[in-house]
């Protein structure tokens, strides 16, 4: 394949993992962190474990600045505390505009592919290329034209909106519109059109600052941004497409239908090759721009030496997303090898990690989590029922204590409540064990082959 032929395919091409589910993190929108990037109490669906808000909250600026390409984040802590919750909200935090790509450790080894493809794949995932394209303004086009101008008699500028259909007025515009637009009482977000002869602006109102507006108006529609009174030909984002989204386009084995399948196999290093060239010449020519994004990998001490090793070099390629890792870990065996580890990851990889531990949560705590799902699942709980829920948190784990919401649900819509009460979390209490009560069951069984008092014991705990 000639560099030449690198095509986008289809452009209706859309990343197949941005799709939402009721999942277990559906409830977080964010980081819930302020403008200071200070975390918020409860905000966003995210409740406490501020230090390691904090901490995301300067990733999440750095990788919005740029900054940190090839940067590699690791969280750590024990289970249920929150780990793959603060990646989720820094995924939402950044937006979909931002390649955000989540992996388990596990998923590398169960790929029909080797974990060094499946790997790059991922890596590649995360990269995003924005690509731009000049619109040509027709004559009789309503056009929008943003200026950034003095306002109100003082020295602050502010934004406001020309419409004109003339194409001259367009290009011609520059010092004479702003002069005009002095003359005028206009302020920040107001929207006027203006007469190409007589150079006269009318105000029209301050209703379309909004790009949903703008959308509103229709296909007909274009705006040139023009800061400080510079005209410019507006440069309008077609898309942002992944390089792995470039490579399966462009590979002939796969064609882009294997985006939908999810089925990519293997792609020849020359494809990738000759991508890169070609991406790096869109850049040079103005047309594209790389969108660093990021990849998370839940699990990471899943993986084994090799692919320790091999994210370590990857790490330095120029085209490097950010990669946040996580592991609930202590000290473990370096998959693949007979050394130990902290979090079971090789020393050279955890000297490059920056490290954002997270904490057991307080009772208070795990109570906002639980009516945060609560809400989240459209249950609607009795407060004492929620009191006895994060107990049983607090005894077992977060995660059982949330799984229990939705059965406790079916129980009470079984019994014809309105509302799940202390009755209906006893009942689910004693219908799925914890993993406390499971451990002891399996002894007991171990040592008598006996387990049939499992009921009544379970109702006497709760
Ligand atoms: P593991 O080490 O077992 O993978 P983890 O640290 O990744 O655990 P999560 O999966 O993030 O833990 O948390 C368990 C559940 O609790 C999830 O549903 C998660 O969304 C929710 N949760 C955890 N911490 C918070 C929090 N601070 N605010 C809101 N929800 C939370």
């Amino acid at each position: 394949m000639a560099a030449a032929d690198v095509s986008l395919g289809n452009t209706e091409v859309r990343d197949l993992t941005r799709i939402e589910r009721i999942g277990a993190h559906s409830h977080i929108r964010g980081l819930g962190l302020d403008d200071s990037l200070e975390p918020r109490d409860v905000s966003q669906g995210l409740v406490g474990q501020h230090a390691a808000r904090r901490a995301t909250g300067v990733i999440y600026k750095m990788i919005q600045e740029g900054q940190i390409a090839g940067r590699a984040i690791l969280l750590a802590g024990k289970p249920g505390t929150g780990k793959t919750a603060i990646a989720m909200g820094l995924a939402q935090a950044l937006g979909p505009d931002t390649p955000f790509t989540t992996i388990a450790g596990s998923e590398i080894f169960s790929l029909e592919m080797s974990k060094t493809e499946a790997l790059t794949q991922a890596f590649r995932r995360s990269i995003g290329v924005k690509i731009m394209e000049e619109t040509e303004i027709i004559e009789g086009e309503v056009v929008e034209i943003q200026v950034d101008t003095p306002v109100g008699g003082g020295d602050k500028t502010g934004r406001v909106t020309l419409c004109t259909t003339e194409m001259e007025t367009v290009y011609d515009l520059g010092a004479k519109m702003i002069e005009a637009l002095q003359k005028e009482k206009v302020g920040a977000g107001d929207v006027m059109t203006i007469d190409k002869a007589s150079g006269k602006i009318t105000k029209l109102g301050r209703s379309f600052t909004r790009s949903r507006d703008y959308d509103a108006m229709g296909p007909q529609t274009r705006f040139v941004q023009c800061p400080e009174g510079e005209l410019q030909k507006r440069k309008e984002v077609v898309h942002v497409v992944s390089l792995h989204e470039i490579d399966v386009i462009n590979s002939r084995q796969q064609g882009f239908l294997a985006l939908f399948a999810g089925d990519t196999g293997e792609i020849k290093g020359e494809v990738r090759e000759q991508i890169d060239l070609k991406v790096a010449e869109w850049r040079e020519e103005g047309k594209a721009t790389i969108v660093p994004g990021v990849l998370f990998i839940d699990e990471v001490h899943m993986l084994d030496i090799e692919c320790f090793s091999w994210l370590n070099r990857a790490l330095e390629s120029h085209l490097a997303p950010v990669l946040i890792i996580a592991t609930n870990r202590g000290i473990a065996k370096i998959r693949g090898t007979n050394y130990k580890s902290p979090h079971g990851i090789p020393i050279d990889l955890l000297d490059r990690l920056m490290i954002v531990s997270t904490v057991a949560y307080s009772e208070q705590e795990v109570k906002k989590i639980l009516s945060i799902r609560c809400e989240e699942e459209d249950v609607e709980m009795d407060d004492d029922a929620i009191i006895l829920l994060t107990k049983i948190a607090m005894e077992t784990s977060l995660r059982y204590a949330i799984h229990m919401i939705m059965a406790a649900q079916l129980v009470s819509t079984k019994r014809k409540g309105t509302q799940v009460e202390i009755e209906d979390i006893k009942k689910v209490y004693s219908l799925f064990v914890d993993i406390k009560r499971s451990t002891q069951f399996l002894m007991e069984y171990q040592k008598d082959f006996m387990f049939n008092t499992l009921g009544e014991e379970d109702d006497e705990d709760s």
